[in-house]
């Protein structure tokens, strides 16, 4: 629930499981922002004369320290973004831990690469950008905006995070723990909507780090242009999952149902639409529903809960005018449908879906399963790549079938009998629609870099 404006004093932050108000922070004034602006880049030029081992050594302690703060950061996520008390505090918890595992990834990605040839010795040398700035949602309001801030400090820049106007709190206390370790002006939090966020855009800044709608990503780019400001844009998602003949059905229901429904559906990577085989479809379906039934829904604060609600009315309200629009246009409810109590969609599975209707293009970002019928592997390919977006994917069946089918969806991440995430130094990566430059893993480090080469000739 979201009655803040951007002029008001106050973010007040509300829990969208009982409307009640938790916290609020002030709002930054958008006037401000060339002064904020002005502290990073002073910040940033002692920053950066450290060594990357010495900002490491300065940066170490943190995973920690926010490890020990897990439940108490967790908490305040929980109550003002109604996820499940334990993936609130997990989500924190992930953080801590990626925190101190991944700082020796960032070292070695960004440290100066050789390249000879007959003539000339090459350095590569990945310098910070200087100034960065993070944009990010709601969904993980934590982990978005760790997964600017790790690398783009230790790679040597100074950042200021904008959080999403809904979830303030959680981001302001994980940047507290941090700041109880950092130079003054290396990491700084402004508050604000997109008043806020389109003044730091605009301000004098190298690089931004955005993730959010394709909209605002589109704005975004818009504006970077002005100044030719580095971007890495993480945008929205449609995600289809394919489920072959030959599938183990126990493991792909249980997969689609988790993805379909965690978080309430307010996941970049959830499963938005399942194609199956029409040959396994009926069964497929019974056992979608059944399991779905197993999820329990509610305030996210209270033992047992496994789905929260929405983050917002206006939410609430998207997701079940879509539901209504399919309804209307011939799509079968198996489960749930119309409208919840406060905040809450029903959780939904819909069957005999065709790509005519709205819920199949446009993102959704609640708790719906579409389920569509295909009868060959083209088919399923065809409707699956039929689509704007681009980031995850996933295909069940037989190993090396689904593998082939897998390499013809234009995903930036497909899994193969699991969800999209890769290996341990994978990319996070949208293709299409859903991404502009990427971040994560040895390649997506290096992001938050300009890279140099200082070339000697030899002889
Ligand atoms: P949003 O685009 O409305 O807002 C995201 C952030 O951008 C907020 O902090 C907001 O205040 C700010 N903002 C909005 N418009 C802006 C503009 N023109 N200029 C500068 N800042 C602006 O998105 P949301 O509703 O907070 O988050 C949901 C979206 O995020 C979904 O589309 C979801 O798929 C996407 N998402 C993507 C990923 C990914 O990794 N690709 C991860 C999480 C969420």
């Amino acid at each position: 629930m979201s009655t803040h404006t951007a002029e008001s004093v106050a973010l007040v932050s509300y829990n969208p499981a009982t409307g009640e108000a938790v916290d609020s922070v002030p709002v930054t004034p958008a006037g401000d922002m060339p002064a904020i602006v002005a502290r990073a880049r002073m910040a940033q030029k002692a920053w950066a004369k450290l060594s990357i081992e010495e900002r490491a050594e300065i940066m170490r302690p943190i995973g920690a320290r926010l490890a020990e703060e897990a439940e108490r950061i967790g908490e305040i996520l929980t109550r003002e973004m109604g996820k499940p008390l334990a993936e609130g505090v997990g989500e924190v918890g992930y953080a801590a831990s990626s925190w101190t595992e991944e700082i020796d990834e960032i070292i070695a990605a960004v440290a100066p690469q050789s390249l000879e040839d007959d003539n000339r010795s090459t350095t590569l040398f990945f310098d910070p950008l200087g100034v960065c700035a993070a944009i990010t949602p709601w969904n993980f309001p934590v982990l978005m905006p760790h997964q600017a801030v790790l690398p783009g400090l230790l790679s040597g820049n100074t950042v200021i995070l904008k959080p999403s106007e809904e979830t303030p709190l959680c981001a302001q206390a994980y940047c507290d723990v941090i700041n109880e370790f950092l130079p003054e002006g290396v990491l700084q939090v402004i508050h604000g909507d997109e008043v806020q966020g389109k003044a730091l855009v605009s301000a004098d800044i190298d690089l931004i780090v955005f993730t959010g709608s394709k909209s605002a990503g589109e704005h975004i780019l818009g504006s970077a242009s002005n100044g030719l400001k580095r971007v890495i844009l993480e945008l929205g998602g449609k995600d289809p999952m394919v489920v072959l003949e030959g599938a183990d059905l126990d493991a792909a229901v249980a997969f689609g149902v988790r993805n379909a429904f965690r978080n309430a559906g307010q996941v970049c990577v959830s499963t938005e639409r399942i194609y199956v085989d029409e040959k396994i479809a009926e069964d497929f379906e019974a056992r979608f529903v059944e399991k779905t039934r197993e999820l329990v829904q509610g305030n996210g604060m209270e033992e047992g809960v496994t789905i929260g609600p929405m983050i917002t009315s206006q939410q609430k309200a998207l997701v079940t005018a879509q539901v209504a629009e399919a309804v209307s246009d011939g799509a079968t409810v198996l489960h749930g449908g119309g409208e919840g109590e406060g905040n809450f969609v029903p959780l939904t599975v819909l069957s005999g879906l065709t790509h005519d209707m709205r819920i199949m293009r446009d993102e959704t970002f609640g708790p719906v399963a579409c389920i569509q019928r295909i009868s060959s592997d083209e088919e399923a390919i065809e409707l699956a790549n039929d689509t704007p977006y681009g980031l995850g994917a996933c295909v069940w069946g037989e190993t090396q079938h689904a593998a082939d089918v897998a390499r013809h969806i234009q995903a930036g991440m497909v899994g193969v009998n699991s969800g999209c995430g890769g290996a341990s130094g994978s990319p996070w990566v949208g293709a299409k629609g859903s991404g502009y430059g990427f971040h994560s893993g040895p390649m997506g480090h290096r992001q938050f870099c300009q890279v140099r080469t200082v070339s000697v000739p030899k002889g």
